[in-house]
C-alpha cells in the first residue's frame, strides 16, 4: 500500500487529536469529548461515525463500511477502545509530543494510535479498485481498561455477526508481535471466619482466621503452574487487630490466570470446593474469571494469513502469549476467530514513558487494510 507511508504527517495529527483529547474510563463528560473528536476524524475522512449512547461511560462509536456497487456478505469487525487509564489533567505532565521517531502521551500506544491505524486503513481500502467481499464494522468502545462491562453487550453482539475480529491492542515488544493468546484474568476473594478469643487467659476457645488462611494460601499456592499458564496470586491480605487477641476474621484476594478454558474452569472449582482445615472455621469464597483465556486456536488461521500478507509487504511479523486479558478474550470466547494485537508498536503502556515507534504506523495500516480486503 504505498499510498500509506507519504501519509504519516496527517496521521500523527490525528494521533495528536485523539491524544489530547483526553479520555479516562471513568469520567465520561471528558470520554464523550473524546469520543466526539474521534467521530469527527472519521466523518472528515469520509466515514459516517455513529454514536451508541452509553449511561455512565463513554459513548462507543461504530462505522459501517459497507460500500453499495460490491455484493457483501459476512462481516469483519475491527474492535478497540478510546479510554485510558489516565485521569484528565495528565497531559499536563505527559504532553503529546514525537521526538526521535517516537509519538509520546497518554494512551498513545493503549491503544489510540491503533484508532489511527484503522482510520486510514479504511482510506486506503476507499482508493483501491477491488472490491470488498464482506462489511466491515469498526467498533471503538470506553470502558475496556475497567473491564468492559458498559460495552460488553455491544461487541459481543458485533462479534457474533461477524467472520472475523481484529482487535486494535498495542502489539508486543520492539518488533510488534501479534498477540495469538491471551491468558483468562480474574479475581477471587477468600474469607476466613474464625472465633475471637483472648490469646492469653482463653487461647482454647478462639479459633485463628490467621492461621487458617495462611494454611489454606499454601495450598491454593501450590496449583501455581507456569508452564501451563496457570497462575495465582494473593496481591491482598488482611487479618487481625490486636496481637493479644486471637482474630475472627481474615481475607485474602486473589488473582487468578489461565491459558486454557479447562484450566480457568478447575482452578474455579477448585477454588469453589476448599474447606476448612480447622474445627470451627468457616470459609466464604467469592468471584472468578471475568474474561477467558483467548486460546491460541482461537488465532492460528488468521495470524497465518497476516504473517502471508507481512511476508508480501515485505514485513516480519511474530506472534506471542500474554498474561493480559483484552476485550478479545470475550470475542474469542464465542468461538468467533480473533487476532489481536494488531494496533500500535510502541511501548510503556498505562507508564508515564507510554509512546509508539511512528514509522511502524503507515505499514501496520497498511496490513490491517490487507487483511480486511482478504478475509
Ligand atoms: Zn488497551
Amino acid at each position: 500500500m504505498p499510498f500509506l507511508k507519504p501519509r504519516l504527517p496527517q496521521m500523527l495529527a490525528a494521533l495528536r487529536r485523539f491524544v489530547t483529547a483526553e479520555s479516562p474510563s471513568l469520567e465520561k463528560a471528558a470520554a464523550d469529548r473524546c469520543c466526539g473528536v474521534i467521530a469527527e476524524e472519521w466523518n472528515r475522512h469520509g466515514a459516517r461515525a455513529e454514536r451508541i449512547a452509553q449511561k455512565h461511560r463513554g459513548d462507543l462509536l461504530r462505522i459501517i463500511h459497507a460500500p453499495g456497487k460490491s455484493r457483501t456478505s459476512g462481516q469483519l469487525l475491527v474492535l478497540g477502545h478510546y479510554d485510558t487509564v489516565y485521569s484528565t489533567g495528565t497531559l499536563a505532565g505527559m504532553p503529546f509530543r514525537v521526538r526521535g521517531g517516537k509519538a509520546y502521551g497518554p494512551g498513545t500506544f493503549d491503544m489510540k494510535a491503533g484508532i489511527v491505524q484503522a482510520l486510514f486503513a479504511l482510506q486506503a481500502l476507499q482508493r483501491v479498485e477491488i472490491p470488498l467481499r464482506k462489511r466491515i464494522v469498526f467498533l471503538w468502545t470506553s470502558d475496556e481498561e475497567i473491564g468492559s462491562e458498559s460495552s460488553r453487550k455491544f461487541f459481543e453482539a458485533e462479534a457474533r455477526r461477524s467472520d472475523a475480529v481484529f482487535v486494535l491492542e498495542p502489539s508486543f515488544g520492539p518488533r510488534g508481535l501479534l498477540k495469538t493468546a491471551r491468558k483468562g484474568v480474574g479475581e477471587a476473594e477468600l474469607i476466613v471466619h474464625g472465633r475471637a478469643s483472648h490469646a492469653g487467659l482463653a487461647p482454647q476457645e478462639g479459633i485463628n482466621a490467621i492461621h487458617e488462611l495462611a494454611r489454606q494460601l499454601a495450598r491454593i499456592e501450590k496449583w501455581n503452574d507456569l508452564r501451563g499458564g496457570v497462575t495465582i496470586n494473593a496481591g491482598i491480605i488482611e487479618g487481625g487487630k490486636r496481637t493479644n487477641v486471637i482474630p475472627e476474621l481474615a481475607r485474602v484476594v486473589l488473582d487468578l490466570r489461565a491459558l486454557r478454558v479447562p484450566d480457568m474452569r478447575r482452578l474455579e472449582r477448585r477454588l469453589h470446593a476448599l474447606r476448612p482445615l480447622q474445627r470451627g472455621a468457616r470459609l466464604e469464597i467469592t468471584g472468578g474469571f471475568d474474561r477467558p483465556p483467548l486460546e491460541r486456536k482461537m488465532s492460528t488461521a488468521l495470524f497465518a494469513r497476516a504473517n502471508s500478507l507481512a511476508k508480501q509487504m515485505n514485513l516480519s511479523l511474530g506472534e506471542c502469549t500474554v498474561g493480559g486479558g483484552s476485550d478479545g478474550n470475550f470475542t474469542a470466547a464465542l468461538s468467533i476467530p480473533t487476532l489481536d494485537g494488531l494496533g500500535a508498536v510502541g511501548d510503556g503502556a498505562h507508564s508515564s514513558h507510554e509512546h509508539v515507534f511512528i514509522d511502524t504506523m503507515p505499514e501496520r495500516a497498511a496490513l490491517l487494510a490487507a487483511l480486511l480486503l482478504g478475509s
